[in-house]
């Protein structure tokens, strides 16, 4: 919910409006918030004026038929847009009350904080132990106890440890699919964000990877903000507190995961969780 402000335009600075808007009527900040957000591809609008609050420590899922715009704006949040040739935006995105488009942000480090699961696996061709360390070599952390902690302490917390502890100079290319995602999962949390953003990351799996993956998923919200696009209603009812439903680069409607799929307001929402289009 947010209260117009009445004040004069020139009063309005950003960091007065960011400080004020970021808090929850109960108090609670927004860890993630998009503000009249517009995306292009060239002349082509992708997304259209879309505001959304993301609470802190929940898994909000973002649906909609393929096309919709959710990858693009999942890919808003840590600015993978970026390297998009053809891209544009309008709007602010704001993390913990920070515009991360402005200039002052160095897109290294929001990476750290913000991390990214993709929908195919992508491991290294390098060893389960390699692929975990990187985010920290990169960063030229050099203590190898330290790096070595820190790679053992992720990969428990993408409950992997437990299948590849005996062998952690494995190729990660030899792990399933699933194994793999997992991997891919550690080398995010290796880094310590604070959110995860995760683009369809079981839809290339198995029903049983996919169920690890899930409750994985339950457990890191309570120390991450997940955000995920997911082309399964089920699993989005699964695992999300939030549903955002998107439809043609607008969002047609924004709320609890529970009334989105029981009671939702818009008759698009309606026609799309019962599979009448998408
Ligand atoms: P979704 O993830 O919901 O399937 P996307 O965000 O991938 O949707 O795409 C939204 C729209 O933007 C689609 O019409 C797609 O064709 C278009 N689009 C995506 N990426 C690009 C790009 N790099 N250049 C031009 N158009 C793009
Ligand atoms: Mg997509």
């Amino acid at each position: 919910m947010e209260t117009k402000s009445k004040k004069p335009k020139e009063e309005q600075k950003d960091v007065a409006i960011e400080s004020k808007e970021v808090k929850h009527t109960d108090g609670q900040q927004y860890k993630l918030q998009a503000k009249n957000v517009d995306v292009f591809y060239g002349d082509f609008q992708a997304i259209e004026d879309i505001t959304l609050d993301i609470v802190p420590n929940s898994v909000t899922a973002f649906i909609g038929p393929s096309g919709c715009g959710k990858s693009t704006f999942l890919r808003l949040f840590n600015r993978m847009n970026d390297y998009i040739d053809n891209f544009d935006m309008n709007g602010k995105i704001l993390l913990d009350g920070q515009n991360i488009y402005s200039p002052s942000v160095r897109v290294e480090e929001l990476r750290k904080t913000v991390g990214m699961v993709f929908q195919k696996p992508n491991p290294f061709p390098k060893s389960i132990f390699d692929n975990v360390a990187y985010g920290l070599q990169i960063q030229g952390i050099t203590d190898q106890d330290f790096i070595e902690e820190r790679v053992i302490e992720s990969l428990k917390q993408a409950t992997l440890y437990s299948e590849v502890k005996d062998d952690l100079n494995k190729q990660a290319l030899a792990l399933s699919g699933g194994q793999q995602q997992r991997l891919c999962i550690a080398r995010a949390l290796a880094v310590k964000p604070s959110v995860l953003l995760m683009d369809e990351p079981t839809s290339a799996l198995d029903p049983i990877s996919t169920g690890k993956i899930e409750d994985l998923i339950h457990e890191l919200q309570k120390k991450f903000t997940i955000v995920i696009v997911t082309h399964n209603m089920q699993q989005a009812g699964r695992i999300s507190k939030k549903t955002a439903f998107l439809y043609m680069g607008r969002l047609i409607e924004y709320g609890d995961t529970q009334k989105i799929f029981t009671n939702p307001e818009k008759e698009r929402t309606q026609n799309y969780i019962t599979g009448r289009f998408g």
